[in-house]
């Protein structure tokens, strides 16, 4: 699909949550700071189940702007689903995935777009600083990046959020991959196309407040660990296995020890610490045993990723306008 020659088709799809102080500021310093004669750019703005006006002002804008085109899904699905509505229904060469608070530097876009024409299939923004983030936020990130890259063999960047130019045929991977777990920075990496990363200084919130707490954060790192690697349930037989070795020697003890010094009622402490630790490891691998329950449940369930309720007027020849992601005929 991808066309290096003509003047290039690209989509910004971005996805909103209770934005409305933020969208049109971001396109007015989108469209100053980006070069519009590198590309041809329109909107996809993904209004992710918002509850103060951002529709409204996605409606106001896209009636004023034919570049403006917005989908409403119809409640909050979370960030991975509104990127994967985006990139469901956008028709083009390449599309660029970005926040809508300017965290996301638009004047790097023109780096994106010569990688993209060199042959890469994808460009991510390389956060060179994580200043605006907590440090415990930022000691989160580095354990999550170094446990994901151990468990898994799609090596994701560390430095690398969402924001990133996908090419036409990554976009068209993308959307058939059908689960419904969607961990976003391992599904871009999944298929293992060329990737190079542009360095930038991430800076503050424009406007508004971040929609992610730590809490949210955790679980998004155990979905995103859970779908892409089965390491945390192989590392309870090898416990297992190392457990009950330890096990066999030390019955061997016990057993040598009666043979020389006959019976003793010694050892309730030792039988206290064994039935608790071992009580506790089982309770956790059982844990970890329901965590992958759980996600073929919901897999096995085959809901939509998310529901479109309605679309811009305006959505032309570059957008799709299914209205669910049922994939592969399900
Ligand atoms: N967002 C979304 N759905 C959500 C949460 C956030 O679409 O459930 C959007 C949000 O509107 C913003 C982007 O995702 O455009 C990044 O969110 P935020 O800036 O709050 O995250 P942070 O930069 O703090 O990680
Ligand atoms: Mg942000």
């Amino acid at each position: 699909m991808s066309s290096q020659s003509r003047l290039s088709d690209i989509v910004i799809i971005v996805p909103v949550k209770d934005e409305e102080e933020s969208i049109e500021h971001f396109v007015r310093e989108f469209t100053i700071r980006v070069n519009a004669a590198v590309a041809n750019f329109s909107f996809l703005f993904v209004d992710d189940g918002s509850t103060d006006a951002t529709i409204n002002v996605l409606k106001r804008l896209s009636v004023r702007d034919p570049r403006i085109n917005y989908l409403k899904l119809s409640r909050n699905f979370g960030k991975e689903a509104a990127m994967t509505a985006g990139i469901d229904h956008v028709h083009c060469d390449a599309a660029i995935i970005m926040d809508v608070d300017l965290q996301d530097p638009p004047e790097i876009i023109p780096h994106f777009i010569k990688y993209w024409k060199q042959g890469f299939d994808t460009v991510y923004g390389a956060r060179a600083t994580r200043f605006d983030d907590s440090y415990s936020k930022r000691i989160f990130a580095k354990l999550f990046y170094r446990a994901f890259n151990v468990a898994t063999f799609i090596p994701i960047p560390e430095n690398a959020g969402d924001f990133r130019l996908i090419s036409g045929r990554l976009i068209e991977v993308l959307r058939n991959l059908p689960e419904r777990n969607r961990f976003m920075k391992g599904l871009f990496a999944w298929p293992g196309f060329s990737t190079i990363g542009v360095p930038y200084e991430r800076p503050a919130r424009a406007r508004g407040t971040t929609k992610f707490n730590i809490w949210k954060l955790w679980n998004f790192a155990l979905e995103g660990l859970s779908s892409f690697s089965t390491m945390p349930l192989r590392i309870w037989t090898y416990i297992g296995t190392g457990i009950a070795l330890l096990s066999f020697f030390y019955v061997i003890q016990i057993i040598v020890k009666w043979l020389i010094f006959g019976s003793t009622t010694a050892g309730y402490s030792s039988i206290m610490c064994a039935v608790l630790l071992f009580g506790g490891i089982q309770l956790i691998s059982i844990g970890v045993l329901g965590e992958y329950i759980g996600r073929m449940y919901i897999e096995a369930k085959h809901r939509p990723i998310y529901v479109v309720e309605e679309v811009s007027q305006f959505a032309h020849a570059a957008f799709e306008t299914s209205l669910t992601r049922v994939s592969n005929g399900s």
